[in-house]
């Protein structure tokens, strides 16, 4: 069972259009063990609806960057149906490259990475109950 820790958003200026930009970091438990954060920002105002985040599990560790802790960047928008659709992306493509993340991975890594099923598991969680994320796109 995943449960949820919502933080308050964090609001920042976009600098291109000076629309806000709402950072959104959330805690996952499951069963509740710690699991996994997430991290979510998008910006309001701009034309083309999106959100970007990233998804973190594993062990947290002491080492400079955590070797058992992958990070899954992704992307969500909606369909011309109004279904939430998730898109992972590069590492490069992530604006999240904090080392304490542990390894960033790409698109092509993490669709053959075993915890995969975890990470969608999350997403669903999110788009169902994210509420800053689901007014954004409302
Ligand atoms: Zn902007």
């Amino acid at each position: 069972m995943i449960r949820i820790e919502f933080e308050e958003p964090i609001v920042e200026i976009c600098e291109c259009c000076n629309n806000e930009t709402i950072k959104l970091t959330r805690f996952v438990y499951k069963d509740e063990n710690a699991f996994a954060i997430y991290y979510l920002k998008f910006t309001k105002g701009h034309d083309y609806k999106y959100a970007l985040g990233i998804i973190s599990i594993g062990d947290w560790g002491t080492d400079e960057e955590p070797k058992n802790r992958f990070s899954f960047p992704f992307r969500i928008w909606l369909n011309d149906n109004n279904e939430y659709q998730i898109g992972l992306m590069d590492k490069e493509e992530s604006p999240w490259q904090n080392a304490l993340l542990g390894k960033i991975l790409d698109r092509k890594d993490a669709l053959q990475h075993p915890w995969i099923k975890e990470v969608f598991h999350i997403t669903d969680h999110i788009v169902f109950e994210d509420e800053k994320l689901i007014e954004y796109f409302d």
